[in-house]
């Protein structure tokens, strides 16, 4: 799909609230409707996983779109994502499995309720590449949309409507390999 094309369900992996407030009023712009999948069993301990939930959920109530939190599984996604990769800097071939993980669970979410695009708002942050966003989002399922949100100051516009809404805003990833690097 284009940016101007018009999508009717979008499921948007949500990766925190503050990056997914840049995301939803653009996706509003191409879609009918936004699904947020707060799909995130990368972060480090339940109690910030339920910090960021509630951060994101909030966002969704005051934007008007449906909200699920995948089930956590932190100790999953260790095996699966992190195991022989813990070492790596942020950035690298941790992340780029890590990126795969989560937008396969959203993916996998959008197929078993019909939704027949996705996307990340994990592309907000001048941190996180892109490109490589895109080639897990492209290895994870069908209907994968290239939304780059950190075009058109994306980063800057997330900052201040968290600071507005009063968004949680954490001040590292998620993992706790990330917890190191601020
Ligand atoms: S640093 Fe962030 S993107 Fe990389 S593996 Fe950890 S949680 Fe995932």
């Amino acid at each position: 799909m284009s940016e101007q094309s018009k999508e009717e369900s979008v499921a948007l992996h949500t990766c925190c609230g503050p990056c997914a407030s840049a995301c939803v009023p653009r996706l509003l712009e191409c879609a009918d409707k936004v699904v947020m999948v707060f799909a995130n069993s990368n972060i480090d301990s339940a109690e910030e996983f339920e910090r960021r939930r509630a951060a994101a959920q909030k966002l969704a109530e005051r934007d008007g779109v449906d909200f699920v939190a995948i089930e956590y599984n932190h100790e999953e996604w260790l095996s699966e994502v992190a195991s022989g990769f813990e070492g790596e800097a942020e950035g690298g071939a941790r992340c780029e499995r890590c990126f795969l993980y989560s937008l396969r669970k959203t993916a996998e979410y959008a197929a078993a309720v019909g939704i027949k695009k996705f996307t990340s708002s994990l592309t907000v942050s001048p941190h996180k590449n892109s490109k490589k966003v895109f080639a897990a989002g492209a290895a994870a399922g069908e209907g994968f949309l290239e939304m780059d949100f950190k075009k058109k100051d994306g980063f800057l516009l997330s900052v201040r409507r968290a600071a507005e809404l009063g968004l949680y805003r954490q001040n590292y990833c998620g993992c706790e390999f990330s917890r190191n690097m601020v």
